[in-house]
């Protein structure tokens, strides 16, 4: 037998952790509750978090509605995954995390080795893993999310905001795919939390965003992002002769971004573009869902078409850095505030039509703390 290996790596590291704890547990259609479970706790590699903020999020709220999600959660499941929190428990082997750190961890990581991952396309990986569970006082981090896409939070970045990383990375890859230049005019269609998180990116870079929204709150929130010109869809008779009348001579924009996931705004995105434009289809319909196309159009007009789904760790890390910046501003997207216990409760005012979009994202606060402030 030969002596015990000295402990190159370091060995698990804890702050007192209770036996259980409550989470929010999907269990189908509408169907949340919130349960004792009990706290998890980090095996090699992995890290626990103590929730700070988890924010809603449209996903969520489809999965709410659908009871499940084909790729990131089928139920009965922890669920939640737009989070920040205090790393409370850090497994064996973890160099890069200490107790009491404040994290963000994102929701999923590439394996780095398949067919996607070698050419970069790391959020289409065949193994991509992730991880859900941020309604709740405690959630495990598994190991290749602590390795591959955790960020930790500086004290100067609120951790509210931080939070907001993971969504606004998907916006910000949706933005970077469609090759804007400053200068460019960008039509957004949608006034959901991504679409106004789309046209504030686009608004940063420079530019002349026409945002398509339905609702009022929506037309407000869009101004206050950086939006140029609102068209409203309840109140002009034809959205594609609104937009195009916004360009010179009605050419159309340069890029159109659609982000309602309906057939309808799919097919008006292609309508706004003008000839050589790109359309991006970033919302994501349910499977089966069809679009028509005027194939004459888009061969003679020579359109390009194309979707983003997800994000990478590097968009993530760009993502992380805006919010950082102070230069996105994050708490336009928090519209308000619950604890745990009234989970429910902040989804249904999310589905809520009469409540006409005023809720963008709301910071549920396991811990019970508020604002900018540390804990
Ligand atoms: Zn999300
Ligand atoms: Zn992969």
């Amino acid at each position: 037998m030969s002596p015990a290996a000295p402990a190159i790596f370091p060995q698990t590291r804890s702050a007192a952790l209770p036996k259980t704890m409550f989470a929010a547990v999907l269990h189908g259609q509408e169907d949340v509750r919130l349960e004792q479970v009990p706290t998890p706790r980090a095996k090699k590699g992995e890290v626990i978090v103590r929730v700070l903020a988890a924010l809603t999020c449209g996903t969520d709220l489809k999965v709410y509605r659908r009871g499940y999600h084909a790729r990131m959660i089928q139920p009965p499941a922890l669920f939640g995954h737009e989070l920040t929190g205090e790393v409370v428990e850090v497994g064996e082997g973890v160099a890069e995390f200490q107790l009491g750190d404040l994290v963000a961890p994102m929701n999923s990581a590439p394996c780095g080795e398949c067919y996607f991952c070698l050419r970069d396309q790391g959020n289409l990986c065949a193994e991509l893993l992730f991880n859900n569970g941020a309604y709740a006082e405690y959630i495990r981090i598994p190991a290749r999310i602590v390795a591959k896409n955790t960020l930790l939070i500086p004290s100067h970045v609120s951790f509210e905001h931080a939070a907001m990383t993971e969504p606004l990375a998907c916006a910000l890859h949706g933005f970077e795919d469609s090759h804007a230049r400053a200068g460019d005019t960008v039509a957004v269609i949608g006034g959901g939390p991504l679409g106004l998180m789309i046209l504030h990116v686009a608004a940063l870079a420079g530019c002349t965003v026409i945002a398509v929204v339905k609702h009022d709150s929506q037309v407000e929130a869009a101004k206050a992002l950086g939006a140029r010109h609102i068209v409203q869809t309840t109140v002009v008779e034809d959205v594609v002769q609104a937009v195009r009348e916004l360009t010179p001579e009605s050419i159309g924009v340069d890029i159109a971004i659609e982000a309602v996931a309906l057939p309808e705004t799919w097919e008006q995105a292609v309508a706004l573009v003008r000839n050589g434009g790109t359309v991006n289809f970033f919302g994501g319909p349910e499977a089966g869902t069809e679009v028509r196309l005027d194939t004459n159009r888009l061969h003679y007009g020579d359109l390009t078409l194309k979707a983003t789904f997800h994000h990478t760790p590097a968009i993530c890390r760009r993502a992380f850095d805006l919010i950082a910046s102070g230069r996105f501003e994050a708490s336009r997207f928090i519209t308000g505030h619950a604890p745990l216990s009234q989970l429910n409760e902040a989804f249904a005012r999310l589905m809520d039509r009469s409540n006409h979009g005023q809720s963008i994202k709301t910071a549920i606060l396991p811990a019970g703390a508020i604002g900018e402030a540390l804990p």
